[in-house]
């Protein structure tokens, strides 16, 4: 899908259901709108130059709105790489200690925070009070008190804030999700979402609690908990969980290694979870509604996710979701523009919301109510 043409097509029977051309391929999408687009660009710094970072920052390569325009890293021989990779001048980079100091820079517009997930809270309050628009990965922090925090703390200093859930803009989800919300399924009765991997080293901080704030729940078991609110479209009631551990040694006091848990919805829809850092090729979203169904699998990872209907395969084609996500965060930081699904604090704030009542169900073995609003 390389022409012209073929974008236009395309565009013209899509338009309604996308949120900003999701449907064509990096490539075709930089050559055929960098000639059109002259709008406000979102000039963006990336702190955390780790794998997520790298993966981030070469897909804004293909970003029309949104621009890497400096780093806050820890690490000077990365500042250096990346200032060369990127072209990034020397007045645009920072490290942890130092970084409020962005505060006086008048060529960077928000800061997207990369690290661990312990970290998030403190640096996101900090680029708030320098004044920034902030990003922030998921899970936004380690617990809903923390999450709050940061949601005042950007309304406090009128920066946005929005966090990282690039499969709010996939357009296989957002097909999955206009079919819900056109009554194709019906009354949806079930979501089941299994999300899971089996990590490796064990020194890694996504297995110190200090840094992780738990373990696989709050890595990978929040795309089954967010994955449930958007699929079944409602936010859930009650939470029950329980916990399993083959390896103690790995997996420590406060860092999950597999948990099921079941969400009850307002409808009178159930969900049914897998959280693990212990199970390969677990990706996979269920929905059943009285007249049909979607089955996603892969259904988080970065693609291509595939997926069916009752109706047949999701033939939406694949675009790397980071680029379509800092593309559509420009125009919802920039422009005001209201995304499907929402990505703002609060949204993060639900999800820590039910994390928490997931951990205290496992620990008390009693089903814990729930209220989001
Ligand atoms: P990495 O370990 O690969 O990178 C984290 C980076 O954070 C480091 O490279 C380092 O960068 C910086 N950092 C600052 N302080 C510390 C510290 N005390 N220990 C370790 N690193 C530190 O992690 P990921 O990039 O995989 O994950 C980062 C965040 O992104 C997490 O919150 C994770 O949940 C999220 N994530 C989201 C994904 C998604 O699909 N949305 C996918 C993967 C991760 P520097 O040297 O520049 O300071």
């Amino acid at each position: 899908m390389n022409s012209r043409r073929d974008f236009l097509q395309k565009l013209a029977v899509s338009a309604a259901a996308m949120p900003f051309m999701p449907l064509i391929s990096a490539a075709s999408r930089r050559s055929i709108l960098s000639a059109t687009y002259e709008g406000q660009v979102l000039r963006v710094a990336i702190m955390g130059l780790g794998s997520y970072g790298t993966r981030v920052a070469e897909a804004m390569q293909s970003c029309k709105r949104a621009k890497l325009v400096g780093v806050i890293s820890g690490t000077p021989a990365k500042i250096t790489a990346w200032q060369a990779k990127y072209n990034i001048p020397e007045k645009n980079c920072y490290n942890y200690e130092n970084f409020d100091r962005i505060k006086d820079n008048p060529d960077i517009d928000a800061v997207y925070v990369i690290t661990p997930n312990a970290l998030h809270h403190d640096q996101v309050i900090r680029v708030a009070k320098a004044g920034k628009h902030v990003i922030c990965e998921k899970p936004m922090a380690v617990n809903a008190r923390e999450g709050q925090e940061m949601v005042d703390a950007c309304r406090h200093n009128k920066v946005k804030l929005l966090v990282g859930y690039r499969m709010h803009f996939e357009p296989k989800t957002l097909e999955v999700i206009r079919m819900r919300k056109n009554g194709e399924f019906g009354k949806v009765l079930f979501f089941q979402g299994q999300c899971g991997f089996r990590i490796g080293d064990p020194t890694q901080w996504r297995l110190n609690r200090q840094l992780a704030g738990g373990g696989a729940m709050m890595d990978i078991g929040i795309y089954a908990i967010n994955g449930s609110r958007y699929m079944v479209g409602e936010d859930p009631i009650w939470v029950t969980a329980q916990e399993t551990k083959t390896d103690k040694v790995k997996f420590k006091e406060g860092v999950d290694e597999t948990i099921q848990f079941q969400l009850g919805f307002p409808s009178g829809a159930v969900a049914s979870c897998l959280s693990t850092y212990n199970m390969n090729n677990l990706d996979r979203f269920f929905l059943n509604g009285e007249k049909g169904f979607a089955e996603m699998q892969p259904s988080t990872g970065y693609g291509p996710i595939k997926g069916r209907t009752h109706k047949g395969e999701l033939t939406q084609p694949h675009m790397t979701h980071q680029t379509v996500q800092m593309d559509e965060m420009a125009g919802i930081i920039l422009e005001g523009k209201q995304p499907i699904v929402p990505v703002d604090g609060e949204e993060g704030v639900k999800d820590l919301k039910i994390i928490d009542a997931i951990y205290a169900a496992c620990k008390t073995g009693r089903k814990q109510e729930l209220k989001l609003a």
